[in-house]
């Protein structure tokens, strides 16, 4: 039996690599127009960088990481998340040093061992932004705005942003505490999920979409009441700059998100057309995150989207062409001419292609659409004896015939003009 491809990954086809290419393209342009450079790390790291960057009690570590034991007994894991290997390669490399406010940019795969589903895989793909350096809202609102813009830049509309500030390590361990103490009491009449995360995670238990829980979650006391002021007033300048901007969010103080390192500000975007896996991307604020993985106490706000989400949002296209000219020698002695005439199309940078197979006229024709061809250069016995190429217009349905000389240049202003 023909081996499969390995549960919770998939292939990206060359139908579909478009979509993918133009989402790339995307980023690329847009983070540049906001300072950000491009950044590539490995996908495997020693496994106790995501154990503190991450969080030992979150999901990802304690459940989802793909980790294995090195031939000399270290252990790696494949990265589920590209933050903590950012942040270990600007500690690394020193690059706070020579530029303290640094904005970069990285995409490629990550690694998580879920259930997989529609827009869930084991093997999956991300476009991640972070700027370190910054700790004023400002950042935090450009931020926001830079991650709404590139949704745009790639077409995507239906959406919304959900907007939280979680406080810090300040005010969020009196409210985690108090959390637990309202948790005690009712807990015992939630999922078991969440009977567990009362006592381990409490934060957690905001995240619980069982139904059965909701209207206890909405008695459960809200982060937003007991920001301290600094906290306070950051998220409060967020709001005023995102509204200055005329970026639309809904506040919700049950966004927490799943990673220990967030402080202040954390947002997502979600979209209906996506069902149950509905965030399309999320981030935030991590200031103490490059401190505790040994580097300066440098503050640090990104976001993460995921690319199989984004490439189910995209609005459809009609399949680009991929050919200009479509070479037919249909007389045996024509393929000799149509090679060197292939030759050199491709040297004048036109997608030049040819069929040696000798198939039939009408399937080359087929090929020829199928290719989204241009132009079709068909070389007979009839042209052989005549010195001349029919060329055909696909799009305009017309033929004309053109002397040999001058088939490079004719073809050559037609495809260009
Ligand atoms: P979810 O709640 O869907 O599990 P998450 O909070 O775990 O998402 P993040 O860690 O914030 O997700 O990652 C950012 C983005 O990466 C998500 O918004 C989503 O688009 C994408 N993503 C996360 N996990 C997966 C996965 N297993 N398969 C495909 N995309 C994913
Ligand atoms: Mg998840």
């Amino acid at each position: 039996m023909a081996i499969q491809a390995v549960r919770g990954t998939r292939d990206i086809l060359p139908d579909e690599v478009g979509a993918w290419q133009r989402i790339e393209a995307a980023a690329r342009d847009l983070f540049a127009r906001y300072g950000y450079r491009e950044v590539r790390t490995p996908v495997f790291e020693e496994t106790e960088l995501f154990a503190r960057g991450i969080g030992a009690e979150t999901d990802i570590v304690s459940k989802e990481m793909y980790t294995f034991a090195d031939r000399d007994g270290g252990s790696l894991t494949l990265r589920p998340e590209a933050t903590a290997g950012i942040v270990r390669a600007v500690i690394e490399h020193n690059l706070l040093n020579t530029d303290p406010a640094l904005k970069v940019f990285a995409m490629g795969p990550m690694f998580r061992r879920e259930r997989p589903q529609k827009g869930r895989y084991r093997q999956f793909h991300q476009v991640d932004v972070e700027a370190f350096g910054f700790t004023s809202p400002t950042v935090d609102a450009e931020t926001i705005e830079l991650a709404l813009a590139y949704l745009d830049a790639c077409g995507v509309r239906q959406h919304e942003l959900v907007l939280n500030s979680v406080g810090d390590r300040h005010c969020r361990p009196a409210y985690v505490e108090r959390l637990r103490q309202a948790l005690r009491d009712v807990a015992p009449s939630m999922c078991a999920d969440c009977q567990r995360r009362a006592d381990t995670n409490p934060l957690r238990v905001l995240d619980c979409k069982v139904e059965a829980d909701q209207a206890t979650i909405d008695t459960l006391p809200r982060i937003t009441d007991h920001l301290c002021e600094g906290c306070a007033t950051h998220f409060a300048e967020v709001r005023r700059q995102l509204d200055l901007l005329g970026v639309p969010y809904r506040l919700s103080h049950r966004l927490v998100r799943g990673l220990d390192y967030y402080v202040r500000t954390t947002f997502e975007v979600t979209s209906d057309l996506l069902g149950a896996q509905s965030s399309v991307l999320g981030g935030g604020r991590y200031d103490g995150l490059v401190k505790d993985l040994g580097g300066p106490d440098a503050a640090g706000i990104g976001f993460a989207v995921g690319m199989e989400r984004l490439a189910l949002l995209l609005p459809p296209r009609e399949v680009e062409p991929r050919c200009d000219v479509f070479l037919m020698p249909l007389a045996a002695a024509a393929l000799d001419r149509a090679l060197r005439l292939q030759r050199e199309l491709r040297g004048a940078g036109l997608a030049a292609m040819l069929d040696p197979e000798g198939r039939s006229f009408k399937s080359r024709m087929k090929q020829a659409d199928k290719l989204g061809a241009r132009f079709v250069a068909i070389l007979g016995d009839d042209e052989m004896a005549r010195g001349v190429y029919t060329v055909r217009d696909m799009a305009r349905s017309e033929q004309q015939d053109v002397p040999e000389e001058k088939i490079l240049d004719h073809l050559k202003e037609k495809a260009n003009g």
